[in-house]
């Protein structure tokens, strides 16, 4: 009995996927990674980002059910999240949070974040690009936004002294692009408060 085209296809691609197991692994991986960053920039920006700490290091990135009830979901499921997003058009209730938050949050109900004083506020799409940009370290933001908060510096005068422009002063001053800088953890904010 001759074999139909469908079968004689499937018996190439077992032989095909048998003969190169680390080649056909690659590519799967590669697959899947495409659509689980095309649920993290869906769900957070260009450049995906913790929406409860602003970490943007996407191997540290999952999707989380706003709601909860994720391993619930999950199981229904089956699986991985993000082709279930995709093949569901990406439906409202999901985030993106690092897997820190996401444990955090699922363990006790909120992250720490959200209740110790961290100061870490939503982190915009942009800021990695802005900061690297910028050439400011997050401790030249800090003393920048310091200085000013405290009348110890125009925006012309810090601009001469960071070696920046004007406007990058002004927007380090103004834009919530840098307050992902944890002001509570620098040297230069502690002890401020005695003179
Ligand atoms: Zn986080
Ligand atoms: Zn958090």
């Amino acid at each position: 009995m001759p074999y139909s085209t469908k079968e004689k296809h499937a018996a190439h691609s077992k032989k095909y996927r048998d003969a190169n197991p680390m080649r056909v692994k690659a590519w799967v991986d590669k697959s899947k990674r495409g659509i689980r960053m095309a649920a993290y920039q869906h769900y957070s920006g260009e450049v995906p980002f913790c929406a409860c700490c602003g970490e943007t290091t996407w191997e540290f990135l999952c999707i989380d059910h706003i709601e909860g009830n994720g391993r619930k979901h999950r199981m229904t499921i089956g699986g991985d999240i993000a082709p279930w997003l995709k093949k569901n058009g990406y439906p409202s209730g999901f985030q993106v949070l690092c897997h820190n938050c996401n444990m955090a949050k699922g363990m006790y109900g909120e992250c720490p974040h959200k209740t110790k004083e961290y100061n870490v506020v939503d982190t915009p799409r942009n800021f990695g690009q802005e900061s690297r940009a910028a050439k400011l370290t997050d401790s030249d933001v800090l003393a920048i936004q310091f200085l000013y908060s405290q009348k110890q510096g125009s925006y012309r005068e810090l601009a001469k002294r960071f070696s920046v422009s004007y406007t990058t002063i002004a927007h380090v001053v103004n834009h919530a692009s840098w307050k992902h800088v944890r002001r509570s953890k620098h040297p230069i904010l502690n002890g401020t408060e005695d003179g």
